[in-house]
């Protein structure tokens, strides 16, 4: 039967902590500014390897140094931690009040350590400030989180506050007054010991899983949005229309296509500049997304060019909504005392002879054509 000392284990611990700290801090060069909180993900470890040099030196070096030095570098690095997740949602860090629960904590240890010796009371004084700052960590993993790498965070952060609660609460089962912290005293001492740095492991795993997850969600929103107005592209538009299709042929149920062009929109560029252009753009784009229904779908086709695919939505409906479109684009200035916005809509509703998008859109096409022809800022039916 191998035997464990506990001692080893917090400074391997502690060692694969830092290392994986060490990758966090590396991964900050290579991601993205927008993915926060890399830095201080990447310290609070090495404040833990920094806790457990401390506590490796008990018997060897001051008890107050070993007590304050331990103690206060893990609760910092408790507080690190929770403000690099903080950072990491873009919430403002709030290191004052994080503080005061560390400082507080490592006081009260400080008093029951030369006023009043007593492991118990410092235990129970220390493992308290951990549990309010792991719990409020866990709490915003909760809030904040989702999917699978801050769902493994919220975990192994609730783990370790659970674990911290029932080490407060085995206080009252330790009977002497003079334990120290690798004695065995009890079960639960011993799992907080042996499990802190391998929950610790899984925190740092999460971190560096979220902040893959982060960079993938940006370029995936890349690839399929428009930088300007934030609206869909086209690529993704059109592997939408796609699907559209293919649910048409199985239930039968109509959706229709608008091809929406601003009129003239040379002619803001050349008199308002091409920036005054491109906010008339963003404009038109966001009066646009919310005239429609949260079931249709906006994109941003070509240059002045949105294309609009509303699901079950028969010819006089897709009509009516198109004109609805058209209206609220004509009351829209191209700048606060600019000339109107007005737009030419060209509309379609999916026929039994549709194989696939391209003959949709030509027709679109070809309805604009015909809007433009007949004076432009007017909605027109493909034949
Ligand atoms: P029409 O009524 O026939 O549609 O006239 P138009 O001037 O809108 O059409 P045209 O196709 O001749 O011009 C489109 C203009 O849109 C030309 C191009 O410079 C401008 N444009 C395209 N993309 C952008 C953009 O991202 N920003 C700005 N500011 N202008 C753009
Ligand atoms: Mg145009
Ligand atoms: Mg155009």
């Amino acid at each position: 039967m191998p035997t464990f000392d506990l001692r080893t284990i917090s400074l391997f611990d502690g060692l694969i902590c830092a290392l994986m700290g060490m990758v966090l801090l590396g991964m900050r060069r290579s991601l993205p500014a927008s993915v926060g909180g890399l830095a201080l993900w990447g310290v609070a470890p090495l404040l833990a390897l920094v806790s457990t040099v401390f506590y490796g030196l008990e018997g060897s070096a001051a008890p107050v140094v070993v007590l304050l030095g331990g103690n206060g570098m893990l609760l910092a690095c408790a507080t690190v931690m929770m403000a690099g997740t903080q950072r990491f949602y873009g919430e403002t860090v709030r290191w004052r009040p994080w503080s005061a629960v560390g400082l507080a904590s490592l006081g009260g240890t400080l008093i029951f350590f030369q006023a009043w010796p007593d492991y118990r009371w410092r235990l129970l004084i220390f493992t308290l400030g951990m549990s309010v700052i792991c719990g409020a960590h866990t709490w915003l993993l909760w809030r904040r989180g989702s999917g699978f790498a801050a769902r493994l965070a919220f975990a192994a952060m609730l783990s370790q506050t659970a674990i911290l609660l029932l080490r407060a609460a085995s206080t009252f089962w330790i009977d002497q007054a003079t334990t120290r912290r690798f004695d065995t005293v009890s079960t639960l001492h011993t799992v907080y010991l042996a499990s802190y740095g391998f929950v610790m492991i899984l925190v740092l795993v999460a971190a560096q899983l979220m902040a893959a997850e982060r960079v993938r969600a940006e370029f995936e929103h890349m690839a399929t949005h428009d930088g300007l107005t934030g609206l869909l592209n086209r690529n993704r538009l059109l592997q939408l229309g796609d699907a559209e299709l293919s649910r048409w042929r199985r239930y039968a149920q109509p959706f229709a296509i608008l091809l929406i062009d601003i009129d003239h929109f040379k002619r803001i560029n050349d008199t308002l500049g091409h920036l005054a252009g491109d906010r008339a753009l963003v404009r038109c784009a966001r009066t646009l997304s919310q005239s429609l229904r949260a079931c249709d779908r906006l994109a941003r086709f070509g240059g002045e060019e949105f294309m609009a695919l509303l699901p079950a939505t028969d010819a006089p409906a897709a009509l009516a909504l198109a004109e609805r479109l058209r209206a609220m684009l004509e009351r829209l200035p191209a700048e606060p005392d600019g000339p109107a916005c007005t737009a030419s809509v060209g509309v379609t509703v999916v026929r039994a002879t549709d194989t696939s998008l391209t003959g949709l859109i030509a027709r679109a096409d070809a309805a604009l054509y015909q809007a433009k022809a007949a004076g432009r800022n007017r909605v027109v039916q493909a034949d």
